[in-house]
């Protein structure tokens, strides 16, 4: 026992370390049962002795040669219900269950061999009794494993479990709400043979978990005789299936999906994930040793008919050419839902249990030769993929970026182009087809929209530039124009800044700061603020004046101007006949013309008349 606490030698640790390849073998791990207090008052005696922590020698009575076989570990009669937990390897399984991988664990051997025990302990010593913490077997010891390690996950996992017995090739369930009935076995492609009408039982806690087991160890079948005062008789499979939306890392890089045996949850929903599955067989037994009679011989008869065909399923699965041999799993309801863990996709662990008694030793060596069989037999362990994987997050993020951008360069684009919005529909076909099609859509037609955006941006740029050098000119020339005016009717002294900004300008525009008014209105750069309340400014205008501003105004804001406040004009406003016209100036090249018109004639006007004095 020492050995098993060495680094290399430590059985555990192989195991917990063990391949997840291409090709699994399956692990076999044996225990050796202590002699019962029965067989050592009839005097039999132990021929079986560990040798290290990993073979078996098995020492015939009668003098002959020891035979030695070879497993991934030996836990000899000594051992506790805690060492076959750790060193079994278990908990490996239940990490590849987390991982989505499909886990199996059974039990196998003759009747009396301590399977049941090695799975859930000492039957229960009386109606509602728990196992005593300390032989809690590797169900309970599981159990609370997974559900701690479950709670220290970053990602929410949700556990459900089902329990059914196989008795008389009848499948019941044992978790069923009213008295088990028989359920049909099927199987269809994606979920390999699985249990229709099974009840899958969400828990959350170990608690509910435990209750689940004891409500179904209370409901098997199982019946005293020689051999075994609490035999079962029945196999026994309870499943746990572990799903999460996040996959846990693989170790072994990306994960194979493959939702085999997933019972439905929620009316043909599937819960996408791994599955932990433990199977206590029946005990193979001789009816001559067992001395079964009447109902005890017939369930006899179908536990060894069904592990009879378990055992030629093994046979034919060593065969090397086994891909194009039939494997006979519609033989017996165990091989239907033990075919996945013997040789699909599975991750499957065998507990070899054995007695110690001279007196069994047949049917040990029968168990020892199947269990050695059974270690070369392969699986292809694979992890189910969830039925439609969810794009990255980056993806939907930046889809939805898209969509929204596409969304606001079809509005602007259909502002400008009623022709550019709106996809041909076979590309729209296309488009929604996938995601990822869509994706490459938006952005494929978000390129487009853009170019033309760019194309109708630098057009407008255009425009606007030809429009600024058209407004430059117009400055330039109202200035001229105002300075012809102001020459032609005050002389060349320095003109007041309500002349140049005409006051007029302030009613027209209200309260409008000067960066609001149309451009052509706006002071010249060198003119002060106008202030519109001013009595001095108003007072000192002239009569000429008024009529001139008024005209410039009217022109410039293309209105005719009507004064809001009494003005200074005492004659008809339209009373110059310079400039009359000038607000039906369409745009600023018609406006810019005019204005040329009007600075020639001001000037011919000006030249005309006397110089002031
Ligand atoms: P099986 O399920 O293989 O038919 P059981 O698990 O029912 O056998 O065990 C038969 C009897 O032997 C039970 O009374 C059980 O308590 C006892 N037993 C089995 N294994 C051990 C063990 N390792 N230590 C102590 N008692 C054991
Ligand atoms: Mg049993």
């Amino acid at each position: 026992m020492e050995e098993r606490g060495s680094p290399d030698g430590d059985p555990a640790r192989n195991l917990e370390q063990g391949p997840e390849g291409p090709e699994t073998p399956i692990q076999v791990v044996l225990r050796v049962r202590p002699m019962s207090a029965a067989e050592l008052r009839r005097g039999e005696q132990s021929v079986l002795h560990c040798s290290g922590t990993r073979t078996l020698q098995v020492s015939p009575p009668g003098g002959g040669p020891d035979v030695a076989f070879r497993f991934g570990a030996v836990l000899d009669g000594a051992s506790t219900q805690d060492d076959v937990f750790r060193a079994c390897g278990v908990r490996r399984l239940g990490e590849l269950a987390l991982r989505g991988f499909s886990c199996t664990v059974f039990t196998f051997g003759q009747t009396g061999s301590g399977k049941t025990y090695t799975l859930t302990g000492p039957p229960p010593q009386g109606e509602g009794v728990p196992v005593p913490p300390s032989l809690a077997g590797i169900m309970q010891r599981t159990f609370t494993w997974l559900l701690d390690r479950v709670q220290h996950l970053d990602v929410p996992v949700t556990l459900h479990a089902s329990y059914l017995e196989i008795y008389n090739e009848q499948i019941r369930d044992l978790l069923s709400l009213g008295a088990p009935r028989p359920l049909p076995v099927r199987w269809n492609k994606t979920r390999g043979f699985y249990v229709e009408q099974l009840r899958v039982v969400e828990f959350g806690s170990l608690g509910a978990l435990m209750e689940l087991l004891q409500m179904g160890l209370s409901r098997r079948r199982s019946s005293a005789h020689t051999l075994n005062q609490a035999s079962s008789r029945s196999h026994a499979l309870l499943t746990l299936y572990i799903s999460h939306q996040t996959p846990l890392p693989s170790p072994h890089g990306a994960l194979i999906l493959q939702p085999q045996q997933m019972p439905p949850v929620d009316a043909g929903e599937l819960p996408a994930g791994g599955k932990l599955c433990f199977v206590d067989l029946a005990g193979s037994e001789k009816v001559v040793a067992t001395g079964s009679r009447g109902e005890l011989m017939l369930e006899a008869n179908s536990i060894n008919r069904s592990l009879l065909a378990l055992g030629h399923c093994i046979s034919l699965l060593l065969d090397p050419q086994r891909k194009q041999s039939h494997i006979p799993f519609r033989d017996s309801k165990l091989t239907k839902l033990l075919a996945d863990s013997l040789g699909g996709h599975g991750v499957t662990l065998m507990v070899a249990c054995v007695s110690p008694s001279a007196q069994c030793l047949p049917e040990t060596l029968s168990t020892l030769r199947y269990a050695s069989r059974a270690q070369r037999v392969t699986t292809r362990p694979q992890a189910p993929r969830p039925p439609k994987a969810k794009p990255p997050q980056h993806l939907e993020t930046e889809l939805l970026q898209l969509q929204e951008e596409n969304l606001h360069l079809r509005s602007q684009l259909g502002q400008m182009d009623p022709k550019a919005s709106g996809l041909s529909g076979a590309r729209a076909a296309w488009a929604q087809r996938n995601l990822y099609g869509m994706l490459q859509e938006f952005m494929l037609e978000n390129e487009r929209l853009r170019k033309e955006k760019k194309q109708l941006q630098s057009s407008r740029d255009l425009a606007h530039g030809e429009q600024r050098i058209l407004a430059q000119q117009v400055r330039e020339l109202e200035r001229r124009l105002l300075s012809a005016c102001y020459l032609q009717q005050s002389g060349p002294a320095p003109p007041c800044p309500c002349v140049m900004v005409p006051p007029l300008l302030c009613h027209v525009f209200g309260s409008k700061a000067p960066g609001d008014w149309p451009l052509s209105a706006r002071p010249p750069p060198w003119a002060p603020p106008c202030c519109p309340s001013s009595a001095k400014c108003s007072r000192e205008r002239s009569r000429s004046e008024w009529t001139q501003t008024q005209v410039l105004a009217e022109m410039l804001t293309k209105e005719k101007v009507m004064p809001s406040a009494p003005p200074l004009p005492a004659g008809p406003l339209n009373a110059s006949p310079v400039l009359r016209g000038g607000a039906a100036v369409p745009n600023l090249a018609r406006r810019l013309e005019a204005l040329r018109d009007q600075i020639g004639t001001s000037l011919r006007r000006g030249r005309s008349q006397p110089p002031p004095r």
